[in-house]
């Protein structure tokens, strides 16, 4: 199953000639979940060819302007390019006020249902495959960190071991390889029977605007990506505090005490132009330090363990 992060906006507070601003897009096989929503995202969401017409829900971290302000702009978009499948939209609950005012006084038409909920902490969503959660997130206003979480999935199915067992090829195969036990003959051969040991999803953390602390660093424990507040380099140090946004450097020990895999920094100040720096401070922490650019894009395989 394709798990792709596709950049849509990496600037905090002003967009650059080169960053939108904040927007994160989350392939999941044919499903698309899109993390904030700047001003002008739908441009780098049309270029990424995302489509305009799959199950899509957007889930906003805080009401600061650089990532809601895009989200009228986006269901426009979707609506001129004929989107018919519903709109699913998470968000603090001051959101949902925020899309009924706006849509009204700027008559904006929708071609499609919206279904808002507002988030609180814990499960947001759960699908048959995945579930996302939220926490809390200590920023100057109501804001939430959200993680995606992939379900086990079944061991390694051992046909030779269900022949062993009388088990026949077809449906009872397939029953046996998702889990459940069958019955055949009045005997039960159980899925563990003839599967290896369950395997670990994978989970993706977002940390949106936050500084770092020991509670998120619970949240996104075990991350094989996360993709955290990167505001400031190390001589920003005060400013982050104040802004309550984080050092690259911050971000990097949060991930390495963790144990996140890959870490991707991004929200970064229009000050810097070159963030290589930033990269260079978060790399003595943590050993797979990355930085975004708007539309890079980053496939996440399954662990090996
Ligand atoms: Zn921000």
């Amino acid at each position: 199953m394709l798990l792709r992060i596709i950049f849509l906006g990496t600037s905090s507070a002003v967009p650059t000639a080169r960053r939108g601003l904040t927007s994160i897009a989350v392939q999941r096989g044919s499903e698309l979940l899109i993390f904030d929503a700047g001003e002008g995202m739908q441009r780098n969401f049309l270029q990424s060819g995302l489509g305009v017409n799959r199950s899509t829900r957007v889930f906003i971290t805080h009401m600061h302007s650089d990532h809601v302000l895009g989200l009228l702009g986006f269901m426009q978009t979707l609506a001129l390019n004929g989107r018919d499948m519903p709109l699913h939209i998470y968000g603090p609950e001051i959101l949902r006020e925020y899309m009924d005012v706006n849509t009204r006084l700027l008559n904006v038409n929708l071609t499609y249902d919206v279904h808002f909920k507002a988030v609180g902490e814990g499960v947001v969503m759960e699908e048959r495959e995945y579930t996302v959660k939220a926490c809390r997130a200590e920023h100057t206003i109501h804001s939430y960190s959200y993680v995606i979480e992939e379900h086990d999935r079944p061991g390694t199915f051992y046909p030779e071991r269900a022949l062993e067992l009388g088990v026949p090829k077809g449906r009872l195969w397939h029953r046996l390889q998702h889990g459940e036990d069958v019955l055949i003959d009045g005997r039960v051969v159980r899925s563990s029977d003839v599967t290896g040991p369950k395997r670990r999803g994978r989970r993706i953390g977002i940390s949106g605007d936050t500084r770092a602390n020991s509670r998120l660093e619970e949240f996104f424990r075990g991350c094989d990506l996360l993709i955290f507040d990167s505001t400031f380099s190390d001589d920003e140090k005060g400013r982050a505090v104040e802004t309550m946004h984080s050092t690259a450097r911050e971000a990097a020990e949060l991930a390495a005490r963790a144990g996140v895999k890959t870490l991707v920094l991004t929200h970064f100040s229009a000050r810097y132009d070159d963030v290589s720096m930033l990269v260079k401070e978060a790399s003595m922490v943590h050993n797979h330090v990355i930085a975004a650019e708007d539309m890079m894009v980053i496939d996440v395989p399954y662990p090996s363990d």
